[in-house]
């Protein structure tokens, strides 16, 4: 009974000779390799060592009993360690039975054990290991596969860059948190302009390349961690910017704004002969009676105005302000 993993390893906790004599003879019988402990610390200690697959404890032993044998061994356990544990004793009251599942343990054997029996439990033992440790696996792969999925979800597919999910996630967080600080937070949306015409005149693909050249700049002029870059939604960007004011806001949009310029994507359809971002920024320090939609539209409101102001501009708002 042996598996790539190698021989299975067997711990007989047992203090009387002629037990272990037995019960050792039946287990090496079967490929299963006996490790042998005659009191309760001795197992304890061996099993920390160990790890063994499967374990045949002894109720009644010098020092502490097998109850507490099987609670200490329960606790030091790692979540891909999982052992067996099989009870034996020449008490045959329910209760005693109870006890021992109730500490930990897997089964029960009377003593003196028998060989068929004490090898056809163990088989199944092993069977049990096996599946458990698989069950263990499969939940792991399942946390990263759903971690995974999460992650995923929170991304917008054409750019890489947060999508709106995380944008609302993010923004509710970090309005709270500047509203603890008592430091302002503001918004920038960010559209690109004339950019119907743009996937007019040069197709579909060169629109979702261009988009992504854009994403790239915008998410690089937000390092700051507690800062968000994210895509709103088709050709619109938005920027989270925690504890800045109207003036840093200002900064970072025109920054922007000149980066995208000095890309130089060309545009023939549009005045300004390059691809260009209109931007729209408003501010506030958020408070209780303030609403986070409300701080968002208005750096809407705020774009609408530098798209009238003939666009590749940047506009201000205040909180509440365009409606
Ligand atoms: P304005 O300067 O007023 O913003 O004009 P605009 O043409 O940029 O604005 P409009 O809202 O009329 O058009 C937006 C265009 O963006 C229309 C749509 O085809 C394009 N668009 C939106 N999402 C995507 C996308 O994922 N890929 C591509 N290639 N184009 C997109
Ligand atoms: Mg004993
Ligand atoms: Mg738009
Ligand atoms: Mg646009």
């Amino acid at each position: 009974m042996s598996d790539k993993f190698g021989k299975l390893k067997a711990l007989v906790v047992e203090d009387s000779k002629v037990a272990i004599r037995a019960i050792t003879g039946y287990l090496e019988e079967i490929g299963v390799q006996p490790m042998i402990a005659e009191t309760g610390s001795a197992a304890v200690e061996l099993y920390r060592k160990e790890r063994p697959d499967i374990i045949l404890l002894d109720i009644i032993l010098p020092d502490i009993d097998g109850y507490e044998v099987a609670k200490q061994v329960r606790k030091l356990q790692g979540k891909d360690d999982w052992t067996a544990i099989i009870f034996l004793s020449v008490m045959s009251k329910d209760d005693d039975l109870a006890r021992g599942i109730q500490a930990g343990g897997d089964d029960y054997l009377m003593k003196p054990v028998g060989r068929v029996v004490l090898q056809a439990k163990v088989a199944a033992m092993y069977r049990l290991v096996r599946m458990q440790r698989a069950l263990v696996k499969l939940t792991e792969q399942l946390n990263e596969a759903n971690q995974e999925l999460h992650r995923i979800s929170l991304i917008d597919g054409l750019t890489g860059i947060a999508n709106r999910r995380l944008f609302d996630e993010t923004l509710v967080r970090e309005w709270r948190r500047c509203a603890r600080l008592q430091k302002p937070i503001s918004i920038v949306m960010l559209d690109v302009d004339f950019f119907k015409k743009y996937n007019d005149k040069y197709g579909h693909q060169a629109g979702d390349e261009c988009l992504k050249t854009i994403a790239k700049q915008v998410a690089s002029a937000v390092p700051r961690a507690s800062d968000l870059a994210a895509r709103y939604g088709g050709e619109e960007f938005v920027l989270i910017l925690s504890e800045t004011d109207e003036e840093g806001a200002r900064r970072v949009a025109n920054r922007i704004r000149q980066m995208v310029v000095g890309l130089k994507m060309v545009h023939e359809d549009s005045q300004h002969g390059y691809i260009t971002l209109s931007c729209g920024v408003s501010s506030v320090l958020p408070g209780e009676e303030l609403s986070v939609d409300k701080l968002v539209k208005s750096a809407d409101n705020a774009l609408y105005l530098a798209k009238k102001h003939g666009r590749n501009a940047v506009a201000y708002l205040n909180y509440g302000q365009g409606d």
